[in-house]
Formats: C-alpha cells, structure tokens, sequence
C-alpha cells in the first residue's frame, strides 16, 4: 500500500469534526512529501531537531505538532513555526514557551497531556494537578500561549474495555472545561475507539507511513 493510499482509507473513516495528524517522526522527507502530496497538511513530530530540519525542508503552509515530550531548553528551536505543542506536562514549561513566544510575538496553542494509562510509564498530569495548573495565577498571567484542551495515550494493549475506560476518564475530565475545543487521543492501534469516546484528533504513523 502506498502512503497517498493509507491516508485515503484513513481519512475516509474520520469525520469531519476530527482533525488527522500525521505522525511522521523518524521517516524521511521523501515520505512525508508524499504525504503532502495527497493533501496531508498536519504533521507530527516527538523531537525538536527533526521537526525543525523538515520543517526547514518542506513547504510552509504545513502545520507541525509536537507530539513528544519536550524539554524546556530546546522550546526556543520550535517556537517560531509550532504550530501546536500536545504534550506540555508542567506549568514551568508553558512559562517557558511563554517567554519564547513572547520574544517571537508568537501565540502558541499547547494542549496538557494528562495521564491516562494504567502503567506508569507515561508522562502527564492527574485530573487534581489539572485544576490547580488551570487555576492558578501564573497560569492566569501568561500571555502568548494558550491551553485549548488535553491530549493522552492510553495504555499499550489490546484490551478494549481497559481502552475505553482510559479514553472515557479523558473525555470526562475535558468536558468540565467549556473552553477546552481539542481532545487529542487515538493513535493507529486504537483511533477508532477514541473517536467513539470523543476524540477530536487522531495522531496516526505507522498506519500512514508503515512501521518504524
Ligand atoms: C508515535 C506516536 C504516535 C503515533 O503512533 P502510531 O502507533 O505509529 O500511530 C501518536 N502519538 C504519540 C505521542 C506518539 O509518540
């Protein structure tokens, strides 16, 4: 199958309502302008250099997501092309794309990844550091970025009540903020259910691009 395919097939079970990312993280350049070629206008990325290289390499009207963890000392590399940051995890590090966006007179949209799987390998903050991040004056000062909703990973498995419930618990917590307008969960292996559990954005790779 070709990439131009996979998308196709993909994007014919996605509603309109759900925006498609295209993670392209450790693929060449060659297949991501495949994939451009195909319409794809959204791709995401988990580490900084690589994005920057691509997005260096590629057409500019391409939005690029940061997708992975991101360490507060190479925010500056992205902050003048990012387009949305998905997995911000700390109020020290939305201060931190603060003070580069305001530096780049940019405004930088960032979604906070909450932890939404049983192993505890993933990154991400509970439904209680949640509130108070929301709450508090520091987060109320900052200026040039903005937190328009949640993103999460559910666990690595197959099974689909342990999924569903995961993918419930994010929706359920995004709910109780009506300013929030993106949930970010589904990957290739479990999209489908996420979207029946009410995601609004899918981040798939090895469904598009093949395995990595
Ligand atoms: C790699 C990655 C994906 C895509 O995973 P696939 O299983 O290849 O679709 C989605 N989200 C995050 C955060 C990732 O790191």
């Amino acid at each position: 199958m070709s990439i131009a395919s996979n998308l196709q097939s993909i994007q014919s079970t996605i509603p309109p309502h759900v925006t498609l990312v295209a993670v392209s993280k450790t693929k060449p350049v060659a297949d991501l302008m495949e994939a451009y070629a195909a319409g794809q206008r959204i791709f995401g990325e988990n580490k900084i250099q690589e994005m920057t290289e691509k997005w260096q390499a590629m057409p500019k009207d391409i939005e690029w997501h940061m997708i992975g963890h991101v360490q507060s000392n190479k925010v500056k590399y992205m902050v003048p092309y990012v387009k949305l940051i998905h997995g911000v995890d700390s109020l020290k590090l939305l201060v931190e794309i603060n003070r580069h966006a305001v530096r780049w007179r940019k405004h930088i949209n960032c979604l906070l990844q909450i932890h939404i799987a049983e192993e505890d390998t993933k990154f991400g903050l509970d439904a209680q550091e949640l509130d108070s991040l929301l709450a508090s004056e520091a987060f109320k000062s900052l200026t040039n970025v903005s937190v328009i909703g949640l993103m999460g990973m559910a666990s690595f498995t197959d099974n689909q009540a342990q999924l569903k419930r995961e993918f419930d618990g994010l929706k359920a917590l995004y709910d109780r903020y009506p300013q929030f307008t993106t949930l970010s969960m589904g990957m290739s292996g479990d999209y489908a259910l996420a979207m029946e559990c009410g995601s609004t954005m899918v981040r798939i790779g090895s469904s598009i691009f093949g395995t990595r």
